[in-house]
């Protein structure tokens, strides 16, 4: 399928920008894509190309027609002068990058543009980045360097300084929400004529998803595979209602750490998931007793308000730092490649 612009929700700011570069004929010759993960950089770096390269007739030009020789080579991920590179392992590699120099000492082989991507340069080392700074400095002629990365992960000061930074930002939580919704029923029509849809337990189930998300499409799309979020109720319903002393304690534990352990590979997300829990329950301490209802709130655990309510009225802001604590720990520990299931364990014992 092409790729296109109009596929990306929002981000208008971005494709204003990105529409008077290439309606004026005036592209820089590297652009970053920077902000948050799973908001639509990779899809418009794709639509980009996409675009430059059309030679179909369009009333927009940041949409490709779809129908020229070169929109369905772009279609079918087959287009001679678009090049794509990901990190392979943790990331971009000094490796891909000398291959990538060499292949452009060729000059394009259409007549159009010759596009390259660099995805998640926020994951590139130091030295695979500076043998990147020539050539983002100075493509050969006719080619194009689309980088995208996300903010929080640290980009090279070398990078940015090298390009034109286009900003994207984080989805509103109802319109993500909203484009859930619409993936989960495909009721488009419906959706439109605003009928009841929003006491649906499915809208409902998006909403959460959208705002654990923080407005990353990607990252709700994640989620919901993952199926974390249920979960996540099962853990915290049991644990925060659950006395240390309780005979029953160290079985509860256990059987929680053995399960949340055959989450694998998904267990840093799981944590990451408790840890904004507590951030609520921080939260709820300071707020007044009619506030947490308010939905303009940062809550954002939503679905959980009654019983991190609760849980919160019985804790004091001392223990619930050090919980934050020790869920940082457990995390350190397993980047360390620690057994999850002890991770797991002590973790547990130290929430309750
Ligand atoms: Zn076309």
């Amino acid at each position: 399928m092409l790729t296109t612009f109009s596929q990306i929700i929002e981000q208008q700011q971005a494709k204003e920008i990105l529409r008077r570069a290439v309606g004026g004929g005036k592209l820089a010759h590297a652009y970053l894509f920077r902000g948050p993960a799973g908001v639509g950089k990779k899809t418009a770096a794709r639509a980009l190309a996409a675009a430059l390269n059309c030679q179909g007739d369009r009333p927009e030009p940041l949409e490709a027609c779809g129908r020229c020789p070169s929109c369905r080579k772009f279609a079918s991920a087959n287009h001679p002068d678009f090049l794509e590179i990901m990190p392979e392992g943790a990331g971009i590699k000094i490796q891909q990058v000398r291959e990538l120099k060499k292949a452009l000492q060729f000059p394009p082989l259409e007549a159009g543009r010759r596009v390259v991507v660099l995805g998640e340069v926020h994951t590139m080392r130091r030295e695979a980045a500076n043998s990147l700074l020539k050539t983002l400095e100075e493509p050969p002629a006719d080619t194009i360097l689309l980088l995208t990365g996300d903010e929080a992960g640290g980009i090279l000061p070398t990078i940015l300084s090298r390009c034109q930074i286009i900003p994207f930002y984080p989805l509103p939580v109802e319109t993500l929400a909203r484009t859930l919704y619409q993936e989960a029923t495909d009721h488009r029509q419906e959706l439109e004529m605003a009928t009841d849809w929003s006491s649906d337990p499915v809208f409902q189930n998006c909403l959460t998803l959208a705002t654990v998300a923080e407005g990353s499409l990607g990252r709700a799309r994640q989620l919901q595979e993952q199926e974390l979020l249920p979960l996540r109720r099962q853990v915290l319903e049991s644990l925060l209602n659950l006395q240390p002393e309780a005979p029953a304690a160290p079985a509860v534990v256990l059987y929680w750490a053995e399960r949340c352990a055959q989450l694998k590979e998904e267990l840093p997300d799981f944590l990451d998931l408790l840890t904004s829990c507590y951030h609520d329950l921080a939260l709820l301490q300071t707020l007044s007793p009619q506030d947490p209802a308010n939905r303009h709130n940062p809550i954002i655990n939503r679905d959980l308000l009654p019983l991190l309510s609760a849980a919160a009225a019985h804790r004091g802001p001392a223990t619930l730092e050090s919980c934050r604590q020790h869920l940082r720990r457990a995390q350190g520990r397993l980047r360390r490649n620690c057994n999850r299931t002890l991770v797991c364990e002590v973790l547990f014992f130290d929430l309750l």
